[in-house]
């Protein structure tokens, strides 16, 4: 039966305080004082390596809001880093979960199985790129799912190398940030790093040293003397996120990611969309690898996968999935019931809440909102990305010279008025706008607002 029969969906039972309001209301300044009490104690109980984009404490959350303990209600420009893309609270992510909760939380599917782990593997084959034969396997974090990407890759071509790309991300375990391209603070100090990981140029348009014209050309052609000088009969995968995501949102030249898949079929090289972010809609299509008609042998998905729930996946040619032996992949949580539950809510609501056009539609208002104060301003030096993974970046007014103090100006000017944006970057000069897909077109336009205002100061 298809999981979206109007039979089939639970009927959802309202969460204990229902929608947050959808407004932006704000009672105290940001953080107020019980976030700051929190914060206090999270200062003595947790160690500065855990990051904070905004130190406020989440009383609840939904659709477009987030509600402090102050009370506070913020416009949300994270959904948690593309996460949300439902919202927080979505009830036909809830009520699947309430459910499963209250039948069996846990049984490891290595151990015993349950059909939900089945009905979001087949949700993906059919869903993902391409026609040919498609198994998954899921696992929890993205982080994760590319590590088991590579483990497949290894093992199906009996190779070990990895090509990856400037200003990639992958990850924080320990392959994974050998993948990841920015050394502060993902690998300083964490070394020594996995082995066999080689790094070829990324068509970034604005900061390609010859210009954009020759970047697709360039960069194909970098990555080919790559392979040549490290041996192309060594290397199982090329990892290529079809949007980068905390590398600044880089959208790569027209052409550039066909010319890498076609590299990667021309010696055998088992191609890697790394979809953690940039899939499930996000981007304006289900997929971002859908832009340029790519067809991916390996698809890696998490983030938005399971609405809020650790999850993520490895989707692939059923041949090249089959390389590792039996036993050879899983995880004591890897595909757990309640993250497939969810995962089936959001698969409900890409189709009921048609969540592709609400993406492409999300574009739309932001390039109308934003794009006069880019022709003004010195220090915007461009508007980018697909569909709601859109940013801007800032530079030294009149020059490409990165500027992080900017971004970080605007972002706090954001967030004092009670909109959560992000920054991110190679160069820490990027401030990336996420909402979740659901977001309400008015409370969108009132963000997108302040974040324009925010950036007219800057000149
Ligand atoms: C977030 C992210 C990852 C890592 O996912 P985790 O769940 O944090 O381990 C990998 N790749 C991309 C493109 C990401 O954005």
């Amino acid at each position: 039966m298809s999981i979206f029969e109007p039979s089939s969906p639970v009927a959802a039972p309202a969460s204990p305080h229902g929608q947050p309001e959808q407004r932006r209301i704000l009672v105290t300044e940001l953080p107020g004082p019980r976030s700051m009490a929190l914060q206090q104690r999270r200062d003595r109980a947790l160690p500065p390596g855990l990051g904070t984009t905004l130190p406020v404490f989440v009383e609840r959350a939904g659709g477009g809001i987030i509600v402090d303990v102050d009370g506070n209600h913020l416009i949300d420009f994270a959904s948690g880093i593309a996460v949300t893309s439902v919202g927080a609270s979505a009830p036909a992510v809830v009520g699947r979960v309430q459910e499963q909760a209250a039948t069996f939380t846990h049984t490891c599917f290595l151990v015993t199985e349950y059909e939900g782990y089945v009905d979001v593997a087949d949700w993906l084959n059919e869903h993902t790129p391409g026609e040919h034969a498609k198994t998954t396997a899921l696992f929890s974090t993205g982080a994760e799912a590319i590590e088991n990407a590579v483990k497949i890759a290894r093992a199906s071509t009996g190779r070990p190398g990895v090509v990856v790309f400037d200003h990639a991300y992958h990850g924080r375990s320990l392959l994974t940030m050998a993948m990841t391209a920015k050394e502060k603070p993902y690998k300083a100090g964490f070394g020594p790093l996995a082995t066999d990981v080689h790094r070829a140029p990324f068509p970034y348009p604005l900061r390609w040293p010859t210009g954009v014209e020759h970047a697709t050309e360039e960069a194909l052609a970098a990555l080919e003397e790559l392979l040549e000088r490290v041996g192309a009969e060594n290397i199982a995968a090329i990892v290529v996120e079809p949007v980068q995501g905390e590398g600044g949102f880089v959208v790569p030249t027209t052409g550039f990611l066909p010319g890498v898949q076609e590299i990667a079929r021309g010696h055998g090289i088992v191609f890697v969309a790394d979809e953690v972010q940039s899939g499930m809609a996000r981007t304006g299509s289900l997929f971002a690898s859908e832009h340029e008609g790519l067809v991916p042998d390996l698809i890696v998905t998490a983030k938005a996968l399971a609405g809020g729930l650790p999850l993520s996946a490895v989707t692939g040619r059923a041949e090249v999935m089959a390389g590792a032996a039996p036993g050879g992949l899983g995880g004591t949580y890897a595909g757990n019931p309640l993250a497939c539950a969810a995962a089936l809510g959001v698969f409900e609501m890409v189709q009921t809440h048609d969540l592709v056009s609400r993406a492409q539609r999300i574009e739309r208002v932001v390039r109308e909102r934003l794009e006069p104060v880019v022709a003004e301003s010195l220090a915007v030096a461009e508007l980018r990305g697909r569909g709601a993974m859109m940013a801007v970046e800032l530079v030294r007014p009149g020059t490409l010279d990165p500027d992080p103090e900017a971004a970080a100006a605007v972002s706090a000017a954001c967030h004092r008025q009670g909109v959560l944006t992000l920054v991110c970057g190679t160069f820490g000069n990027v401030i990336r706008m996420l909402p979740p897909l659901v977001i309400d077109e008015d409370l969108l336009v009132e963000g997108l607002d302040v974040l324009a205002a925010a950036l007219r100061e800057l000149v």
